[in-house]
C-alpha cells in the first residue's frame, strides 16, 4: 500500500432491500436462482460504489455475496448434512440451530472465486475478501463426524487454503479470516488456533489479515459486553501468538471498546486494521473522533502500518448510517494523514 492510513472496512456493508430484509442480520436471500446471482452482483457493484464515493482506499463486495459468513461458505462443502439441525451454544454466548458434519469435509468447487473476479474487473483498488476461520466455523456446526474440534479445524484449515490459492489467482490482494471464537477460546487459540490459521494461508504471497471480534451489535452480544468489566482484555490471550505468526495484519474495534489500546504493543510489528467506527450504534462518528482514535493507536503502531477500518462488519446497520460512517472514517483518516505530512 503506498498510500498512508488506507481505510477500509471490517467486513459487510447493508443490503439492499430488495435483495434481504433490511436491518437484519442474516437475513434471508428474498430472490432464488438466476435472479438471485444477478442481484447480488447489482448488490456486490452498488457496495463498491459506497465504498468509492466515500474514499475507501482498500474495497470489498461488502459480503453482498453471503448470508452467513460462516454458513455460506459451509454451503458448498461436502460433508455437512444442512437438513441435519442440531441446537448448539455458538461462542458459548448464544443458542443457535447449526447444521451437522456427518462425513470427511471437503470443497467440491471454488465457493468465491467468480465473485472476486467479478469485483476484481470492476476496479484497480486493492480488494480484500473476508473467510470465515477454522475455530469460528468448528463453532458454528455440530460434529457427528470427527468428534474432536480441533481434528475439524485442521480440515477446515486445509479447505480454507485451497479456498485462498483461488481467491489470490482471482487477483484478491488482502484476504482476511473471520474470527471471533479467538475473543473466547483462549486455550484453543494458543494450542491450535493460530497454528490452523497458518496453515490455511501456507503457500500464499497475498496478504493475510485476521479479524478478532466483540461481534455484530447484536442483543447477545451486548448483553456478554457488559459482562467483561471496565477494560476488555481478551486480546491480551491471543496476541502475543498472532505477533509470533505468519499472518500480516491483525484487524481489531478500538472505538468504544473498552479495549484499553495499549494492548497493541503485543502485536508490534504487525499491520494493524483499526476499528475506528463503532457498529453497535446510529451514531455517527465525527471526523475528529475518528482521528482520536487513531491518534491514540499510533503510539503503538508504526504510522505506515496502520489501516483505519470499522469496528466489525455494518450489514444490520440503516444504509445512509453505514455509508456516513464510512465518510467519517475517510475523513478522520485524513484528517491525521495531513498530521503526519506536517
Ligand atoms: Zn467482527
Amino acid at each position: 500500500m503506498t498510500r498512508l492510513l488506507p481505510t477500509s472496512t471490517a467486513g459487510s456493508l447493508p443490503k439492499p432491500s430488495w435483495l434481504a430484509e433490511p436491518e437484519t442480520l442474516w437475513s434471508p436471500w428474498k430472490l432464488e436462482g438466476d435472479e438471485l446471482a444477478e442481484a447480488r452482483r447489482d448488490a456486490l457493484r452498488l457496495a463498491l460504489d459506497e465504498q468509492r464515493r466515500a474514499s475507501i482506499d482498500i474495497v470489498s463486495d461488502g459480503e453482498q455475496t453471503r448470508q452467513h459468513f460462516v454458513t455460506t461458505f459451509l454451503e458448498h462443502l461436502s460433508g455437512v448434512d444442512f437438513a441435519r439441525r442440531a441446537q448448539v451454544r455458538i461462542r458459548d454466548r448464544y443458542e443457535a440451530s447449526v447444521p451437522t458434519v456427518v462425513g470427511a469435509v471437503a470443497r467440491p468447487a471454488p465457493v468465491f472465486a467468480r465473485d472476486a473476479r467479478y469485483l476484481r474487473a470492476l476496479t484497480d483498488q486493492p480488494i480484500k475478501w473476508a473467510l470465515p476461520g477454522p475455530m469460528t466455523m468448528v463453532d458454528t456446526l455440530h460434529d457427528a463426524h470427527y468428534r474432536s474440534r480441533e481434528k475439524l479445524a485442521w480440515e477446515f484449515a486445509a479447505i480454507l487454503n485451497q479456498e485462498a490459492r483461488d481467491l489470490e489467482a482471482a487477483g484478491v490482494d488482502i484476504i482476511q479470516f473471520d474470527e471471533p471464537a479467538f475473543n473466547v477460546f483462549f486455550d484453543e487459540v494458543n494450542d491450535w488456533g493460530v497454528a490452523a490459521l497458518e496453515r490455511a494461508i501456507e503457500g500464499l504471497s497475498c496478504e493475510t489479515a485476521v479479524h478478532i471480534c466483540y461481534g455484530y451489535g447484536i442483543k447477545a452480544n451486548t448483553d456478554w459486553k457488559q459482562t467483561l468489566g471496565r477494560e476488555w482484555r481478551q486480546y491480551e490471550e491471543s496476541f502475543p501468538r498472532l505477533q509470533a505468526s505468519r499472518l500480516d495484519i491483525v484487524s481489531l474495534e478500538c472505538h468504544n471498546a473498552h479495549v484499553p489500546i495499549d494492548l497493541l504493543e503485543l502485536v508490534r510489528g504487525k499491520k494493524v486494521m483499526v476499528g475506528a467506527i463503532d457498529v453497535a450504534s446510529h451514531t455517527i462518528e465525527t471526523p475528529e473522533e475518528v482521528a482520536r482514535t487513531l491518534r491514540a493507536a499510533l503510539r503503538f503502531v508504526d504510522a505506515d502500518k496502520l489501516y483505519p477500518s470499522t469496528n466489525c462488519g455494518m450489514a444490520p446497520l440503516p444504509r445512509h448510517v453505514a455509508r456516513a460512517k464510512l465518510a467519517a472514517l475517510a475523513a478522520g483518516a485524513a484528517i491525521v494523514r495531513s498530521e503526519l505530512a506536517d
